[in-house]
């Protein structure tokens, strides 16, 4: 699966799975916390909210579980996978409560709100389950666990957006941040389980939003990333129906919000992730074609290729609305990236149907995509109404078929780019080797080059001589001009 093979922003990215919460700036704290994550990057931000709610009551995160008074899992629900993964962890955790019975072990996330009953009294697996809108509440559940009780708070609130806790940064590179704009989601797709653990759509604060971001900046940042389910469904001061709320009051919608961030400074470099084929305007793309700060690249999933099966999934959208988005694009930001996200064997899919997406595929010849083979979801629409009635085996060789063309699509696009000289923003030192450095483009690939002199946060110019099928190599040059949107 390409579950993560480009290391992209907001889905699923396997290498990080289970990581670990180590903050320095929690040091000397009288109490120790061991927190792990899965899911998407939108756990991954809420796990920095975490860390900060407890750091402020003097909690020191730790490496190791087994030195830990506090162990927290921040868990994921999206596929069956996700949940079996973290009950394996649960189960290890449990054990290890036999020779320390004071050990706390919390359940917070997407699986909190979905089995709450199971994993506290059941299976007796943890003693603290918190929802993703409870983690103001975690101290005091932690107290009521050590009074001798079970603690749970699963409420999903409609106003919680945390905006005025500042995050506690777990980027490790001091470069690149994640910046939530919104939480939960309204869109209901049938396949899809975040409605129901994330709660309703809401959208934070704008000047919270660009008063993290200019934080950020001076801190040395240089690359914030605006994270929500559905961004441009952001409204601030607006109803979904367009009412204005108050009207002594501005209103911002996902264009303006990103027009206001890009004018934080003129080298913080925004990106954001995930945009709606059902939502995305043509105002959002102008935005982008106006700030040379906003990157050229987007993230829009299309689940399928079928219409029918579109409808199906709930989506809003039809392949032929999606193909007006794809020309758009093209046509207001010439050479802008795009990647997806596709499902493979949903409810009833046909062969057919299953080549209407390898037909948009080819068509739209996506830079990157997150190919999945649907794994059906407790309470969702789908499970409702309709049949999981696509054999694994199908669903497994529909999958198989898609990576094969995404690996050759993106091959190809890196191909594209040799010869091309592009700004990279340094992230640090390449994993392969400790005398190159890596950054990415405008269009979200990494580019890996020689040492040199140069640090991380610098803006390098970087030409292309060679590529992986994941990775662009090149050499620092300095007159060339540099290339932001082919
Ligand atoms: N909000 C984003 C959107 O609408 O595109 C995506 C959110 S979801 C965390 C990331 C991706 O997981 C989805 O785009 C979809 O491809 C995949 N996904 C969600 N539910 C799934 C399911 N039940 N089975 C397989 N894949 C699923
Ligand atoms: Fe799930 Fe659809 Fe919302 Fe994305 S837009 S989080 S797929 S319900």
């Amino acid at each position: 699966m390409i579950e993560g093979l480009h290391e992209g922003n907001k889905t699923i990215d396997e290498s990080k799975q289970g990581e670990v919460t180590l903050l320095d700036s929690t040091k000397g704290g009288n109490k120790k916390l061991y927190l792990e994550s899965y899911g998407c990057q939108m756990n991954f931000s809420d796990s920095e909210v975490v860390a900060s709610i407890l750091s402020k009551e003097g909690y020191e995160t730790v490496s190791q579980s087994s030195e830990a008074d506090v162990v927290l899992l921040n868990t994921c629900s999206i596929r069956d996978n996700a949940e079996q993964r973290v009950r394996t962890r649960l189960k290890q955790f449990k054990n290890a409560k036999k020779e320390r019975p004071n050990l706390v072990v919390g359940v917070l996330g997407c699986m909190a709100e979905r089995l709450k009953k199971k994993l506290l009294d059941q299976e007796k697996l943890v003693d603290l389950v918190a929802g993703p809108d409870a983690y103001r509440d975690l101290p005091g559940l932690i107290s009521e666990v050590e009074g001798g009780q079970k603690a749970v708070n699963v409420l999903l609130s409609r106003e919680e957006t945390y905006a005025d806790i500042s995050p506690v940064r777990l980027d490790k590179n001091g470069v690149t941040a994640f910046i939530s704009i919104m939480r939960g989601c309204d869109n209901m797709c049938s396949f899809c389980v975040v409605p129901f653990t994330r709660g309703r759509e809401r959208s934070r604060d704008p000047q919270s939003i660009v008063q993290e971001a200019k934080e950020l900046y001076d801190n040395g940042y240089r690359e914030v990333t605006l994270l929500g389910q559905n961004v441009d469904s952001y409204r601030w001061n607006m109803s979904s129906k367009g009412r204005i709320k108050d009207e002594s009051k501005p209103t911002v919608n996902f264009a303006e919000l990103l027009e206001m961030v890009a004018q934080v400074a003129p080298d913080l470099r925004i990106r954001f992730s995930t945009s709606h084929p059902k939502d995305m305007t043509d105002d959002v793309l102008h935005a982008m074609a106006k700030y040379d700060n906003i990157c050229k690249y987007i993230h829009l999933p299309v689940q399928s290729g079928n219409t029918e099966m579109l409808k199906k999934m709930n989506r809003g959208y039809s392949r032929e609305w999606y193909m007006n988005r794809i020309e758009a694009i093209h046509r207001i930001i010439p050479g802008c990236a795009i990647s997806t996200d596709i499902i493979t064997g949903f409810c009833g899919e046909t062969d057919e149907q299953h080549n209407e997406t390898i037909s948009l595929m080819k068509e739209v010849k996506y830079d990157f995509a997150y190919m999945f083979k649907y794994s059906e979801r407790p309470r969702t629409l789908a499970e409702r109404k309709y049949e999981d009635d696509v054999p694994d085996e199908v669903k497994k060789a529909r999958l198989q078929e898609i990576i094969q063309l995404q690996q050759q699509h993106s091959a190809e696009s890196n191909k594209r780019q040799l010869g091309k000289t592009f700004e990279v923003l340094i992230e640090g030192v390449s994993k392969k080797s400790d005398d190159d450095l890596c950054g990415r483009n405008t269009h979200n690939t990494m580019v890996v080059f020689p040492k040199g002199d140069y640090q991380k946060g610098q803006y390098v110019k970087v030409k292309v001589t060679d590529c992986t099928s994941a990775t662009l190599l090149g050499e620092v040059v300095d007159e060339e001009k540099v290339l932001t949107t082919a």
